[in-house]
């Protein structure tokens, strides 16, 4: 069972790394944050009550996101293993994980965390373009698309995130010191964290990511 969690502050390049991982090792990226956008551009009553906490650049409550990745996890698609991207952000999501994980009989075998400083994660997430049609991320400087506002996969139009703009990501970095941050303290005792230099080159850190992985 090769159940990862993918820790790190917003735009350390989980969603980047993440879709890396699950085409080489066949394992589902499951991105709370994408469950979230799509909940909240289909309508849904979840997609109702998470829109006003993502505006804000807060954290979405606990018993939502545990209640969307418990049942996620139950997909036949996990059965070899699953990437947990940007879950979970809190110390009781993290409990309620090992809850979940243990009544499944599945198993988190590592955790990556991504390690970028702050300076360097602004610059980042103002830049970040995403591909509505399939999630690709691009930067308009550090990833460029092959043509301008193009997703280079599914041909689809490029866009910003609403809250990829600075007011909101810096109550985001705010609340990822706060909230999120002791996760890596919580990690450090069960031995399964390992720490990746996230700057520079894609393909390399991607490259260190795999071999920790094999
Ligand atoms: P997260 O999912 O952690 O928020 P993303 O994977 O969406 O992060 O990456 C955030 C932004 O940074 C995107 O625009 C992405 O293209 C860019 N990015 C990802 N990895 C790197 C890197 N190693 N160097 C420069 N920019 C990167
Ligand atoms: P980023 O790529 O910047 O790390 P995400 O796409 O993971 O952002 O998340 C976008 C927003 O969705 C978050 O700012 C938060 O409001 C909400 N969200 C996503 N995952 C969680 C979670 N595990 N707990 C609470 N809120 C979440
Ligand atoms: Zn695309």
């Amino acid at each position: 069972m090769l159940g990862i969690i993918l820790l790190g502050p917003p735009g350390a390049g989980k969603g980047t790394q993440a879709k890396k991982i699950a085409v080489e090792f066949s394992i589902p990226q499951i991105s709370t944050g994408d469950m979230l956008r799509e909940a909240v551009k289909n309508g849904t009553e979840m997609g109702k009550k998470a829109k006003a906490f993502m505006d804000a650049g807060g954290l979405v409550p606990d018993e939502v996101v545990i209640g969307i990745v418990k049942d996620r996890l139950q997909a036949a698609d996990c059965a070899k293993g699953f990437i947990l991207d940007g879950f979970p952000r809190t110390i009781p999501q993290a409990e309620a994980l090992d809850r979940v994980t243990k009544d499944l009989k599945k198993e988190v075998r590592t955790v990556l965390s991504l390690e970028v400083d702050e300076k360097e994660l602004m610059e980042r997430l103002c830049g970040r373009r995403t591909c509505t049609g399939c999630g690709a991320m691009y930067h308009v400087t550090f990833n460029r698309p092959k043509a301008d506002g193009k997703c280079d996969k599914c041909g689809t139009s490029l866009i910003q995130r609403d809250d990829d703009k600075e007011d909101t990501i810096k109550a985001r970095l705010v609340n990822y010191k706060k909230m999120t941050e002791p996760l890596l303290q919580y990690y450090k005792g069960t031995g399964k964290i390992r720490t990746v230099m996230a700057t520079g080159d894609i393909g390399a850190i991607y490259a260190n990511i795999a071999k920790l992985l094999r």
